[in-house]
């Protein structure tokens, strides 16, 4: 059974549902949907390890279908940084128990989560950005390195369309350590939904409630009508470059 399908029956008289709101595909969206299978297949074929970093957001979901639909040996790894919606752990089960490819769940270290709260209290990440970083830096970017050890490429669901800052999101980036593959770079959130409406995918609930970004429970909330698609990220904060270090690059390259 699907979150749509779940869902269903809570919906208020009216209110439609993201899938039902935004599939609306690209003129183009069956040559585009043929670009991005070539491109997970030549991810699988020639830079194995690989593996899928899935947010459990409508990009990723889409991503692991396909990936699942291909039969293609890319592993999918998730972070449960201890601080995700009910909404996404329970996402979380359904593709785990469903999923062709295996489903990795990395955790932060529970001892520098409990030092940090200790010190910096529960809310820090609202205090600073600095404190928010470090936040992001014990609960995603170590069990991040921990998930890309010994992988010579990765897959995202980077799309061009999602902020500024990723309008310029190739469709392979090799600027890194490791080949990062971002097979959605030029889709549309409504390609994404269509793909999601006629394949009957199962997605994150929460998007039926205006999260289009989905992150950490204290630090993401539902956008309203004309915010900008990441707008619900780390709102409080007001850089053009909201980004948790996962897909922001040094100087050299790398991941900050
Ligand atoms: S998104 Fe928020 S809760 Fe999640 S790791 Fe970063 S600061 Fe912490």
């Amino acid at each position: 059974m699907t979150a749509a399908t779940n869902l269903s029956a809570l919906q208020a008289p009216g209110m439609t549902r993201a899938v039902q709101r935004h599939a609306h595909p690209s003129a183009d969206f069956d040559a585009k949907l043929a670009r991005t299978q070539a491109l997970l297949q030549r991810a699988a074929a020639d830079c194995a390890p690989v593996t899928q970093a899935s947010s459990l957001g409508a990009e990723d979901v889409v991503i692991t279908h396909i990936i699942n639909a291909l039969a293609l040996d890319i592993p999918v790894f998730v972070l449960d940084t201890g601080a995700l919606h009910p909404e996404t752990l329970a996402l979380l089960e359904r593709t785990r128990a469903t999923s062709r490819a295996p489903v990795t769940v990395y955790r932060p270290v529970q001892e520098a989560v409990v030092q940090f709260v200790a010190r910096e209290g529960q809310n820090a990440m609202y205090r600073s950005i600095d404190l928010r970083k470090a936040c992001c830096g014990i609960r995603k970017m170590e069990p991040l390195a921990r998930a890309l050890k010994g992988e010579k490429a990765w897959i995202t669901g980077l799309r061009r369309e999602q902020s500024a800052a990723r309008a310029e999101v190739p469709a392979i980036d090799t600027g890194e350590a490791r080949t990062k593959f971002n097979p959605l770079s030029d889709w549309t959130w409504g390609d994404v939904w269509h793909y999601i409406a006629t394949r009957d995918v199962d997605y994150n609930a929460l998007h039926d409630q205006f999260y289009p970004s989905i992150g950490c429970a204290p630090c993401t909330r539902a956008i309203s009508l004309g915010e900008d698609f990441r707008a619900g990220r780390w709102w409080w904060e007001t850089s053009d470059l909201k980004e948790c270090g996962l897909h922001v690059k040094t100087t050299e390259g790398a991941p900050a």
